[in-house]
């Protein structure tokens, strides 16, 4: 089948160095026909823009490298951003989307406001804390998701449940029995109303864990969720398109029919054959 990777960095990302030449590489080595290049862009509070300087490079590297090359070899790309915590600074998140031919535009939550501060969610000592504070650190994530969900102008959630590859509590669907089961299930209500697609980051894909877990997957098809994205996340060529296969296999068992890209930030669907 057809897979599209909607959730790709590039040299203009802060954590990676990649070139059109490997990005296009890694989608043949990897079988995959179209790629979202979505850059960070962490927004800060304050009226100095200057945290998104590079998307300006992102799409001219889009424009005049990546895509006529990726035509070249008969793929297809689509510029995209990855706006993380776009809370921080909703005026700019909200007027952002307007300034780029955006195909695509995803929501992150990489940071929390804690006991006052910032709170990057990686790396921190994790171990360390006290179990309340963990508790807190997972509750503060989950309502930080809640209103990037609820008031950004994005077309994908992305990596749901990050918090869970870090902090290590909780690790089970015991989720769903814990006092977090009510703030995903809002999440998940709150994205399917507002036609929001749920990311499947196959990131941890060879640790054994995808994000959002399984069981979340599964809840968002229970309540009606169809729109859902596959995003390898990746920083290197090698990594591009990593589980997808899997992934796909997985998503049909749990009753979807198909998976979506972004195009000019309305989705487009793609059938999930048998394989
Ligand atoms: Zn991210
Ligand atoms: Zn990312």
């Amino acid at each position: 089948m057809k897979y599209y990777d909607c959730h790709v960095h590039t040299k203009n990302s802060h954590d990676s160095q990649q070139e059109a030449g490997e990005l296009v590489n890694g989608l043949i080595a990897a079988g995959v026909s179209g790629v979202s290049v979505t850059d960070h862009l962490d927004t800060m509070p304050g009226s100095d823009e200057s945290f998104a300087d590079n998307i300006g490079g992102s799409f001219e590297f889009y424009r005049d490298e990546l895509k006529p090359l990726a035509e070249e070899n008969g793929l297809d790309a689509f510029f995209g951003v990855e706006l993380g915590d776009g809370i921080r600074n909703p005026g700019f998140a909200l007027d952002f989307p307007s300034r780029y031919p955006f195909d695509v535009i995803l929501g992150s939550v990489h940071k929390i406001y804690l006991d006052g501060g910032n709170f990057t969610l990686y790396p921190q000592p994790y171990e360390s804390f006290s179990a309340e504070k963990r508790r807190h650190i997972v509750a503060t994530y989950y309502d930080d998701v809640l209103l990037t969900a609820s008031t950004l102008d994005i077309d994908v959630l992305s990596h749901l449940t990050l918090i869970n590859r870090y902090n290590g509590y909780p690790l089970t669907s015991d989720i769903f029995d814990s006092e977090f089961k009510d703030r995903i299930n809002d999440i998940l209500d709150t994205i399917i109303r507002r036609g929001i697609a749920l990311e499947v980051n196959s990131k941890g894909f060879e640790g054994g864990r995808l994000m959002p877990d399984r069981y979340v997957i599964e809840e968002y098809f229970r309540k009606g969720g169809r729109l859902i994205t596959l995003g390898s996340d990746a920083h290197r060529g090698v990594d591009i398109g990593r589980g997808f296969k899997e992934t796909a296999r997985m998503l049909r068992e749990i009753g979807f029919k198909s998976i979506d890209y972004f195009k000019g930030r309305e989705p487009v669907e793609y059938p999930i054959d048998a394989e």
